[in-house]
């Protein structure tokens, strides 16, 4: 399975791109403004997105994605998420007010994307079983577990403490690469708390609950904390394989 990380930074900036991930070229895992660097052949080609969550920094590609492809594409591109997430980009985004309701566009027959409420249960996608598990945020949110060929590789999305997603992923057969957020330094520990998100030192402890020891790959540092984030994880993360991802690096898994 090849991944290629369209954008893995916590904000935006000269160079910084927000949360999407691209599965084999066909799928999105969410989509931040890093899906907005394809080039409209690459968006055509796209089938499916699935959202770990509402928040703009993880689905502001969307709007102009569904922009992009209208008229272009035979096929619906098809957004998976949590019926909450779901409604959520109903109600605020495709709404004809922020944004045109492209469920409904060119017309209803044969509309530019399609919304479905289906991430409470494993969904076969492209020869990959994406299986959801919970994570713990300030809106519903969850992370998903791809299982492919060769193994399963786990993204929790945006998360902060809790047992919910480590026990979630305690389930799986195996666990060979786990991508998660680590947002802030632990000096902002009181940020990270309000805003649901992981310090070193919280995804330290969280790790420590995990009984399998995949790789580490570590994303979603804000801007201004990347430096705070990566001197913490080294002693937070002694022990563990694991690396900071880049915006732009492809992961062969
Ligand atoms: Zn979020
Ligand atoms: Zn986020």
């Amino acid at each position: 399975m090849k991944i290629d990380i369209l954008g893995c930074s916590g904000g935006v900036g000269p160079g910084l791109r927000t949360t999407s991930l691209r599965v084999d070229g066909r799928i999105l895992i969410d989509a931040g403004t890093g899906a907005c660097d394809l080039p409209l052949v690459d968006m055509v080609a796209l089938t499916d997105v699935f959202l770990t969550h509402a928040h703009l920094d993880h689905t502001v590609g969307l709007a102009f994605l569904a922009d992009n492809r209208i008229g272009q594409s035979e096929r619906p591109l098809v957004i998976h998420g949590q019926a909450e997430t779901i409604d959520r980009l109903h109600a605020h985004l495709f709404n004809w007010q922020v944004w045109p309701d492209f469920t409904l566009l060119p017309d209803a027959g044969h509309p530019t994307l399609c919304l479905v409420a289906d991430a409470e249960a494993p969904v076969i996608c492209g020869g990959l079983r994406m299986i959801p598990f919970p994570a713990v945020h300030t809106v519903p949110a969850n992370g998903y577990a791809v299982e492919h060929a060769h193994g399963i590789f786990a993204f929790t999305g945006d998360t902060g403490s809790g047992a919910e997603p480590w026990a979630a992923l305690n389930t799986l057969p195996r666990l060979d690469q786990l991508m998660v957020e680590v947002s802030y330094g632990n000096a902002r520990d009181d940020i990270a708390a309000i805003a649901r998100h992981l310090t070193p030192a919280r995804l330290a402890a969280g790790l420590a609950r995990l009984h399998h020891r995949p790789e580490v790959l570590l994303t979603h540092a804000k801007p201004g904390h990347e430096q705070a984030v990566r001197e913490e994880c080294r002693a937070a993360l002694a022990g563990w394989r694991y690396r900071h991802l880049c915006n732009g690096e492809t992961l062969e898994v």
